[in-house]
């Protein structure tokens, strides 16, 4: 049960995030570890203001573009991401015709089914990462975030992730894949290492995604092909640090 935060009060977007969180913890689906990462991002969002900057949505278009240029994307979802808005990333993951994997970096059978419940539970009909035959491993990564499907990251062209470590990252970028990350964090190995990189709240960059992808579906390929040529990643994180450094 998520307690009820009156929407007066002046921080309740998120302590109403942090509830989620909690609630997600008891029903098995966050790991303690995941709230204290929550925490990271939570005081990056702070300095952010809480909101979307123009940057952020700069890298959103760029990103939905991606997504809907590829032939195999894939939306990957860990414990936070699906307490936070398992919903949404249902709809984007239908809007922009990618297939959700799970992938945990603390790994367990039981976890996964939870989160694959709850996704089931917003519609999703195809939900990857959880049959153990279909397992492949990405080498020099330590971590159990090395097993993925071979139907799913494995085999995909680009891949959606947030809340998600370095090495992985960095290893899925150097097998060529065009990586789209969320993180509050600019200064994080994942942010520096992706393709793509939205310095975003998750909460706020999915729903975001789902307007930006019903728009953007509508126009040529070309106009899409443009939109990402005119992105530069490295410039628009330097402008977020700035922002986050100036303060809103
Ligand atoms: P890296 O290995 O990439 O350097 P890290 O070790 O700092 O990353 P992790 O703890 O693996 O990071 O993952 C948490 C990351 O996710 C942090 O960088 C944090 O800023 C970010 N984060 C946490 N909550 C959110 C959220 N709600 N939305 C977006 N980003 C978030």
């Amino acid at each position: 049960m998520i307690r009820k935060i009156p929407t007066t009060h002046p921080r309740a977007n998120s302590l109403i995030i942090r509830e989620k969180l909690v609630d997600g913890f008891r029903n098995g689906i966050v790991v303690p570890q995941g709230l204290i990462a929550h925490g990271r991002g939570e005081a990056f969002d702070y300095l952010l203001g809480e909101k979307t900057t123009k940057y952020a949505y700069e890298a959103q278009r760029a990103a939905a573009s991606l997504l809907l240029l590829s032939n195999k994307s894939i939306i990957s979802v860990n414990g936070n991401t699906a307490a936070l808005c398992a919903k949404d990333l249902v709809t984007m993951s239908n809007v922009t015709k990618s297939r959700i994997e799970i992938n945990l970096f603390h790994n367990s059978s039981t976890r996964a089914s939870s989160i694959a419940r709850i996704l089931t539970k917003e519609d999703a009909f195809d939900v990857l990462g959880l049959n153990s035959k279909s397992k492949a491993i990405i080498r020099g990564i330590s971590s159990n975030r090395k097993y993925v499907d071979k139907d799913g990251i494995m085999n995909s062209d680009t891949i959606f992730l947030a809340l998600e470590d370095g090495d992985r990252t960095e290893n899925l970028v150097r097998m060529g894949k065009t990586v789209i990350s969320v993180d509050l964090n600019p200064l994080s190995r994942t942010a520096i290492a992706s393709n793509v990189t939205i310095i975003d709240n998750i909460v706020r960059v999915v729903p975001n995604m789902i307007r930006i992808s019903e728009q953007l579906v509508k126009k040529d390929k070309s106009y899409l092909l443009q939109l990402i040529k005119n992105f530069d990643n490295k410039e628009n994180m330097h402008k977020s640090l700035l922002m986050i450094k100036k303060g809103v």
